[in-house]
């Protein structure tokens, strides 16, 4: 944990105590702080009391006593309307705060030298986060990794010289972070996302920015209008940017460039220093980098890596190592030429977009709670399927679709494990040399049939470990 010892001998009041509210609460008052915390659930407020945290109903106190407002970055600060204890905080005139800027007041008290890379985008942050840990790691260095990612920033050891940490950060944790200045900054990429809490696309953009202009060193994704235009501003301030893209050549920065090699296309990543293009990695053969939007993701990587005095062999070794985030394209392992593939975190048809970009050969399993468009957007990809397997709620509106098309093959499954047994012995006959996908791309929510995404995840990981001759990754 990171206590908050800049705010020794401060009330403060604390809104919010899930999960990382109350890891929050904990590192104040560790810190020395006066905590009055509240939350609208009883069991979160018992879990605190618990603790021996003062849970304090904020509604009926005097907030004149307060130094500042912690607000949990689930809790709207602008939209659609600011929380009670917003306008409160706004009334009594005092700062309203998040644990990131939490987080960065200590460092500044306690280690201001200390490194600190934070990642932000609309897509990729967590892979982004993961991999540059992941890299850091393998070449000898102490990371503490976490934020929006999993472990909440101030779970995490304190800051000290030598210690890097790799935070994700949403763009509510940095519309929460009012003095944020990493080392390194990542700005990924920006589509409209978020923006019932946001107001706008601009307002979105803007506090994303301003994550790029507080970092000593900003790296900037150029592969969306957007980011384009902060990579620009960046520039103009005259202050240190690497530009970064998965999909275009660059004249400065790190770009992926897909280059032939017989048949097989590769993507390398390429750096360009005053002028001078270098491959530095090459993504073949890495599994848990498959995809052009991993290419984006491995340039960010070698860029914040390559900033922090790795050389480029630690860093391609490390790519090498990389196991990937679980329900992300994860590959859970083989049989025979049969590549079992968890794509659970896909929701959406633009995350399923990516896998279905990533595979030739694809037993796909799909269904759940619908999207608005279903998987309309997907139509150019169905050459790549060689059956389809509709799982859940979605299905008479998939088939649909696929009968509409008529190039897909398709079952109505049912359930998952039926889809996990056909579509294993289907893949299993199908012969050919390639390599041929059984993945789990739902392009839905997984609510009808399972809790979350996750748990949908975890129930494909164990059908698929139960097969017959199911080699896991990464056992040669
Ligand atoms: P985030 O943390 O921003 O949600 P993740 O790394 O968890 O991103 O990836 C979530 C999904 O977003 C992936 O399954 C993939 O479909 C897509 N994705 C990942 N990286 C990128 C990228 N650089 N650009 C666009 N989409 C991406």
């Amino acid at each position: 944990m990171t206590p908050v010892t800049a705010f020794s001998g401060r009330k403060v009041a604390l809104f919010g105590l899930g999960g990382s509210g109350l890891v929050t609460a904990r590192a104040l008052a560790a810190g020395g702080a006066e905590v009055s915390a509240w939350d609208d659930s009883p069991a979160s407020r018992d879990k605190a009391a618990a603790e021996g945290i003062a849970v304090v109903d904020l509604a009926s106190v005097d907030w004149a006593a307060f130094h500042s407002l912690i607000l949990a970055p689930g809790v709207p600060l602008t939209h659609p309307v600011p929380h009670w204890t917003v306008d409160k905080a706004r009334a009594a005139g005092i700062e309203v705060i998040g644990d990131v800027e939490l987080f960065f007041r200590e460092r500044g008290k306690i280690a201001p030298g200390a490194p600190v890379v934070c990642i932000t985008g609309t897509n990729g942050k967590s892979t982004t986060t993961a991999l540059i840990a992941h890299v850091l790691r393998s070449a000898g260095r102490d990371v503490q990794m976490g934020g929006n990612i999993g472990t909440a920033v101030l779970a995490l050891e304190p800051p000290a010289e030598g210690r890097v940490h790799v935070v994700e950060c949403s763009s509510y944790q940095i519309d929460l972070a009012l003095s944020m200045a990493p080392t390194i900054g990542i700005q990924m990429n920006l589509t409209p996302d978020h923006l019932d809490r946001h107001g706008s696309f601009e307002n979105y953009g803007a506090i994303k920015e301003r994550l790029v202009a507080g970092s000593d060193i900003a790296i900037v994704g150029v592969d969306d209008e957007p980011s384009k235009q902060m990579a620009r501003r960046r520039a103009a301030s005259g202050l240190p940017l690497v530009r970064i893209s998965g999909e275009q050549p660059l004249d400065d920065g790190v770009f992926a460039g897909v280059t032939a090699n017989g048949g097989a296309l590769e993507t390398r990543i390429v750096q360009v220093l005053d002028g001078k293009p270098r491959i530095v990695a090459n993504l073949a053969g890495i599994g848990s980098l498959r995809g052009s939007h991993n290419a984006q993701n491995a340039a960010a990587a070698f860029a914040a890596c390559f900033a922090l005095g790795l050389s480029a062999d630690e860093i391609a070794a490390g790519f090498k190592s990389y196991p990937g985030l679980a329900h992300r394209m994860e590959e859970i392992g083989r049989i025979g030429q049969v590549v079992f593939i968890n794509d659970s975190k896909a929701t959406n048809a633009d995350s399923t977009e990516k896998a279905l970009t990533s595979f030739r050969d694809i037993f796909w399993i799909l269904g759940g709670k619908a999207k608005d468009g279903g998987i309309e957007s997907l139509r150019r990809y169905f050459p790549n399927i060689a059956k389809a397997y509709l799982i859940g709620a979605a299905s008479d509106l998939f088939a649909a679709t696929f009968d509409d098309d008529g190039r897909v093959t398709y079952e109505r499954s049912g359930t998952l494990d039926a889809a996990v047994a056909h579509a294993t012995r289907d893949a299993q006959a199908h012969g050919g040399s390639g390599e041929i996908a059984v993945l789990l791309s739902p392009a839905c929510a997984s609510f009808d049939q399972f809790p979350n995404f996750e748990v949908r995840g975890d129930a494909f990981r164990a059908l698929v470990k139960a097969l017959p001759g199911f080699e896991p990754f990464g056992v040669k």
